[in-house]
């Protein structure tokens, strides 16, 4: 990225030879990630993050139209959703079970003759739980609707391939899989006709004005590479076996605690649990005294004192719910971590318990 910022800073837009150089430098970045979900490069089109690319995808619904989407979405997704109803879009937030899955069933259900458009995330930010999109966007397909997946926190992780899964439109963000902060894709598949977001120049095919983050592009482009450059399952293995690791230990040496999510069907990094009697976001305080990073509810609503909405959603109450922290692993975590990530936090629940 950094010579970018410096040498290379020309404008992409320009028409002089050292711009040539950079609008190259795009494409070939663009052709790297559509390489990476089986796509054409002028199906990428590049945004500021996961969230713009949400807000874009979902203003293909008009009023008087209808969208299917589920309880458990990023905000990006629900805020959307809500400020569509205000204009007029007609929202079912579809339910979903005690692990946080929507039933296909319930989906079909769902469907109207009004229905343009299916949302419904790849993984869950909070609790981890993955969604069948294949079968999904199938159902979709089937009912000559368009599917669109926040694939924020799955995309860099699992393999997709957008044409078997009938995805439509896919909303990806750099910073969830080592790439940099302030750039993401949303997937926009050429028969879909959705009007551009930013209005402006005639940047990216004149669908999403404004000059080019050209470091940011090519950050997201090598991290996707980085990320897809082997059999990405594989580099799962370590992950999994510290996250599992961690969950036992848990487990085994606290108290009253409860694994949030499906015990299978999540993210091979996420743990999401509640400790009876306590207050998560407290329990964060005390954790990051210690130097330990971990999160009540999703990191981009922390700050909000409602209980999350996924847990809500999942069955949890009011308390249950303030009671949860999540855990996010990476390949740069060891196991001395974790040993000390579970002594800290059996003290620290077991103080906040004893204050009473
Ligand atoms: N969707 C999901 C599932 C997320 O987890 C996030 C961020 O955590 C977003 C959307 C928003 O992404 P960004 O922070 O890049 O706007």
């Amino acid at each position: 990225m950094m010579p970018y910022f410096s040498d290379n800073f020309f404008n992409p837009s320009a028409n002089y030879d050292a711009s040539y150089e950079i609008r190259d430098v795009i494409n070939n970045s663009r052709m790297v990630i559509a390489n990476t979900i089986s796509c054409k490069p002028d199906e990428i089109y590049f945004t500021s993050c996961g969230s713009e690319s949400d807000n874009w995808a979902l203003s293909y619904v008009k009023p008087g139209q209808h969208i299917i989407t589920s309880l458990i979405e990023h905000h990006a997704i629900i805020n959307t959703c809500k400020k569509l109803e205000l204009c007029g879009v007609e929202v079912t937030y579809l339910p979903v079970d005690q692990y946080g899955r929507i039933d296909l069933d319930e989906l079909k259900s769902a469907i109207q003759s009004n229905t343009v458009l299916i949302s419904v995330m790849a993984a869950n930010n909070e609790i981890g739980v993955i969604q069948s999109i294949d079968e999904i966007g199938s159902v979709a397909h089937q009912h000559g609707i368009l599917f669109h997946t926040d694939a924020v926190q799955y995309y860099g992780h699992y393999n997709i391939n957008v044409n078997n899964s009938c995805i439509d439109m896919m909303s990806v963000s750099g910073h969830k899989f080592n790439g940099p902060k302030g750039i993401g894709f949303l997937y926009i598949n050429n028969r879909v006709n959705i009007s551009p977001f930013i209005n402006g120049g005639g940047q990216q095919f004149g669908k999403r004005a404004g000059t080019e983050n050209v470091p940011g592009i090519v950050g997201i482009a090598k991290a996707a590479k980085i990320a897809y450059s082997k059999d990405v399952i594989s580099q799962h293995a370590h992950i999994d076996d510290m996250r599992n690791y961690l969950l036992n230990k848990i487990m085994n040496n606290i108290s009253d605690c409860h694994l949030n999510g499906h015990p299978e069907l999540r993210l091979f990094n996420n743990i999401n649990v509640s400790f009876d009697g306590i207050r998560g976001e407290q329990l964060i305080v005390l954790l990051s005294m210690y130097g330990i990073c971990a999160s009540t509810g999703s990191a981009c609503s922390s700050s909000s004192n409602e209980p999350s909405h996924v847990l809500k959603a999942i069955g949890l109450s009011d308390d249950g719910a303030n009671s949860s922290i999540r855990f996010t692993l990476s390949n740069y975590n060891t196991f001395d971590e974790l040993d000390y990530v579970v002594d800290v936090l059996k003290q620290c629940v077991a103080d906040l318990r004893s204050v009473k």
